[in-house]
């Protein structure tokens, strides 16, 4: 009898510790490189045929360079990954010459080419099963410091909420990205399990706010130093059983 009481309580607990999973999107959910890759070469491409003459003067490295300036001298756009691509298109476009009204529409169609073939995003093959086992039990949020957009992808249903850094004026490790998540369901931080990839971003900035963490190191790296997270995991499937044990640990 002792026990059934016992265990009444632990699964009241447990309901009760933990109700919403944040997420981080690339390289957690999906590989973020092939995407991207795939949308720079589209945007090249359509550089190249509407605005000749603006990027093929560049090689690799002289644009990885050209780039560099512009990070450079707009420093308040370095959380704005959406602003930071137009204004570098746009400089681009100036610096071939171009007009500042032809300079303005190249770098918008430019850039909507890329966001395009950016949001073609390919979900790591458990990933989308898991959000769905999780959904059920969880209200999941997105929080991430890209561009990409998790309600256009396969995963849409299963989030409640998403919020991108360039929305929020900061990025993670800022902790007005995590306060985001607090403020959109009303819960405690220690009521959140934030899972990402990124040591800095995603796990110190999420166990700084006071939220529980799962580290996504699908790379087998090795942890670079820091509170580490409460559970870390080196495949997604484990995910579902890393969460219980959180969830089991007031
Ligand atoms: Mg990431």
């Amino acid at each position: 009898m002792t026990m059934h009481i016992l265990g009444r309580n632990a699964a009241r607990r447990t309901e009760l510790t933990i109700s919403v999973i944040t997420f981080d999107l690339d390289n957690t959910l999906w590989d973020v490189e092939p995407a991207l890759l795939r949308a720079e070469e589209a945007q090249r491409q359509w550089l190249v045929a509407n605005r000749p003459g603006a990027i093929e003067t560049f090689g690799h490295e002289a644009l990885f360079e050209f780039k560099k300036s512009v990070w450079k001298r707009h420093p308040q756009l370095v959380h704005n990954v959406t602003k930071m691509r137009l204004q570098t298109l746009h400089e681009l476009l100036l610096k071939a010459n171009y007009s500042e009204a032809d300079a303005r529409s190249g770098a918008d169609e430019a850039f909507a080419v890329f966001l395009a073939e950016r949001h073609k995003v390919v979900l790591y093959e458990e990933a989308l099963s898991i959000l769905e086992t999780l959904a059920r039990s969880y209200t999941l949020g997105a929080l991430t410091n890209g561009n990409a957009d998790i309600y256009k992808t396969d995963a849409a249903e299963y989030f409640d909420f998403a919020f991108l850094a360039e929305d929020i004026g900061s990025a993670k490790p800022h902790p007005d990205m995590f306060q985001a998540a607090l403020n959109e369901t009303g819960v405690r931080a220690d009521q959140i399990i934030h899972v990402g990839d990124d040591p800095d971003h995603d796990v110190q900035g999420a166990n700084a706010i006071g939220m529980r963490s799962v580290w996504v190191n699908l790379r087998g790296k090795a942890w670079p130093g820091g509170t580490r997270a409460d559970e870390e995991i080196d495949d997604l499937q484990a995910l579902p059983s890393a969460i219980a044990r959180i969830a089991a640990t007031p």
